[in-house]
């Protein structure tokens, strides 16, 4: 049995999965605030799936920084300053997890369902925006695990606030909370709404839309300039919307592309591909990276 977990700021998903990464069963529960609470989810949720029997092996992908050995620093919408979250599910479990990056294991989930591809960026658009590199089914992590935090490169000085202090940052132009700032307008999806907003003529909401496509397409268009990946898959919250998203950011690469024959020459609009549906990535990359991990262990 491998089991992948996807601890998101309100949700645990885990997904129960046959060793190529398919799902055989999922659960869901509520996260829960603080150290405590987020072990003990995530105990009930492979209890859930296990019926009490231990697991063959077991992958997190939580957000946070991840120090190598499984501890999680600055996971604020957990409620988690620092916590050896390895050792404290092992202690609970029976089993030592391994533990990424929540972005990182979805990106390894989505590479799995794209077997053409022999290197992808999963582009994470959610409240804050990042990205995750793999390349033959593992992650590229870097130095010092920040490979992919694109979210603060500004690409745009005229362009909005960012509260790390510069303007026109990706995750200011793109991000779910730079949007909701500055929409000012309740609503529990922000993004969405913005661009319904501007399809109904709204002419703020149609700002903030073209800035959502600029700062995607630049994020885009970052990644393959650098890892000269296959493919740039967009995930999280904000690529529900779809082709509403997608088509612009194609557009807006192709116009970028219309004056430099470098740039036409790398195809980047038909690089950007919607992230495989139906399927929790976040889960089914954690339990791959969990997998990988055991076998290391075992030297399969
Ligand atoms: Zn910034």
């Amino acid at each position: 049995m491998r089991i992948g977990l996807d601890v998101g700021g309100t949700k645990i998903l885990a997904a129960l999965t046959d060793d190529e990464g398919r799902v055989v069963a999922s659960v869901r529960r509520p996260t829960g605030w603080g150290a405590d609470a987020v072990v003990d989810g995530i105990a009930a949720a492979v209890a859930a799936l296990t019926g009490g029997a231990a697991p063959g092996s077991v992958g997190i992908g939580v957000p946070g920084q991840i120090a190598p050995g499984g501890v999680v620093r600055h996971a604020l919408n957990l409620g988690i300053d620092e916590l050896d979250l390895a050792a404290a599910v092992a202690e609970r479990i029976g089993v030592r997890p391994a533990v990424d990056n929540d972005v990182r294991a979805a990106a390894v989930g989505a590479a799995a369902l794209l077997p053409d591809a022999d290197s992808i960026a999963f582009l994470n658009l959610g409240t804050g925006v990042a990205a995750g590199i793999v390349r033959d089914g593992m992650p590229w992590r870097g130095a010092r695990g920040a490979a992919g935090e694109i979210g603060h490169v500004s690409v745009d000085p005229a362009g909005p606030a960012c509260p790390c202090g510069q303007r026109g940052c990706i995750e200011a132009l793109a991000g779910g909370a730079g949007v909701a700032a500055r929409w000012a307008t309740p609503g529990s999806l922000p993004v969405a709404d913005v661009f319904d907003a501007a399809d109904a003529g709204d002419p703020v909401a149609s700002t903030i839309r073209g800035e959502v496509v600029q700062g995607v397409a630049a994020a885009a268009q970052l990644l393959v300039l650098t890892a000269d990946v296959d493919v740039v898959v967009l995930g999280g919250g904000v690529s529900h919307l779809g082709e509403r998203l997608r088509g612009p950011v194609r557009a807006a690469l192709r116009h970028a592309a219309s004056g430099s024959a470098f740039l036409r020459s790398l195809d980047l609009a038909d690089r950007v591909v919607p992230v495989p549906g139906g399927v929790p990535v976040g889960a089914v990359g954690a339990a791959l990276l969990g997998l990988a991990a055991a076998e290391a262990v075992s030297g399969v």
